[in-house]
């Protein structure tokens, strides 16, 4: 058996949830997400100072520790990478790291989290997500909105409370659906993907109809309701595929994907121009060079509904 890098998503199949078949991770193992302030950051845990939508890592991309940073530096738990805990501090003015000097190391490089999740494996890039997160909600979190009075952290959660009228201001998740939709490919012929192209963002990419979910509606009325919004088609066979904390913008996102074959076999999809610009069927063993990035599940889903179409 070859050994992929650990944690990529090399292999779709690894994502697809198979509680029965799939073992149980030791604990500790992976990465944790936690709120826990108990204890105090050790020099030797790991730090994730954050700038705007940025992570500063080590020159060689690896993530510092605490006592590699300013003793004042103010520390906000995130959680635990295998067993380590990680934390995150807001750098308000930070020092564009130089570039390296004949003689000394440089300081390190500041990252997106897009170039983070392209290089680092999966668990890594998580951490720095929701250390982005974090750091992005405290920010934007500080007053109440009820009555203006400074909000108070809450202990032992990423959580905000107000000391006048009491009122809880947890961090917010936002869910997103992303669908892979295929159909009976012409006479023998393979089957095919649908594929779109966005009015703004990456819009070279061909990507899978996507949205968020609206407070009171179950995840597969949301892909019902994207689909019929984005292409006009109906979609039937819908099915639970995975999921991925997403930290491209803002905080909180949780990408959920799904599969889902067209109701009607020949019906064409229809853009409005707006959000879309095109929608094409693909033939699944003609698929466009112009795909999502290897470490997000829109790329998995289409990866999995080309192995699909093999068997
Ligand atoms: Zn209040």
């Amino acid at each position: 058996m070859s050994a992929p890098s650990p944690g990529l998503p090399t292999d779709p199949a690894v994502h697809r949830p198979s509680p029965a078949s799939e073992p149980v991770p030791p604990v500790g193992d992976g990465f944790l997400p936690g709120a826990d302030r108990t204890t105090l950051p050790a020099p030797g845990d790991l730090a994730l100072p954050v700038s705007g939508r940025r992570v500063l890592t080590r020159a060689d991309g690896r993530f510092a520790r605490v006592g590699e940073l300013p003793a004042d530096t103010g520390w906000v738990p995130v959680g635990t990478l295998d067993g380590v805990p990680v934390w995150a501090a807001e750098v308000a003015d930070p020092a564009e790291p130089a570039e390296p000097a004949a003689t000394d190391e440089p300081a390190g490089r500041w990252c997106s989290w897009r170039s983070l999740a392209a290089e680092l494996p999966e668990r890594f890039a998580t951490a720095a997500g929701r250390a982005l997160a974090v750091v992005t909600w405290r920010r934007t979190h500080r007053w109440c909105g009820a009555c203006r009075a400074e909000l108070a952290d809450v202990p032992g959660e990423t959580a905000r409370r107000c000391p006048d009228c009491d009122l809880y201001v947890p961090m917010r998740l936002s869910a997103a659906v992303l669908v892979a939709i295929t159909r009976r490919g012409p006479a023998g012929g393979p089957d095919e993907l649908l594929l779109v192209r966005h009015a703004y963002g990456p819009t070279e990419l061909w990507a899978l109809v996507a949205g968020f979910v609206e407070t009171g509606e179950t995840l597969e009325a949301a892909v019902h309701r994207e689909v019929g919004e984005e292409v006009g088609l109906a979609v039937d066979r819908v099915a639970y595929f995975g999921s991925q904390p997403w930290a491209m913008s803002g905080p909180g996102t949780l990408l959920t994907g799904f599969t889902a074959t067209a109701a009607d076999p020949s019906a064409e999809p229809v853009v409005d121009g707006r959000e879309l610009v095109e929608a094409r069927w693909f033939p699944l063993d003609a698929l466009p060079a112009e795909l999502p990035p290897a470490y997000s599940i829109s790329r998995w889903l289409v990866d999995a509904a080309v192995s699909a179409g093999r068997r």
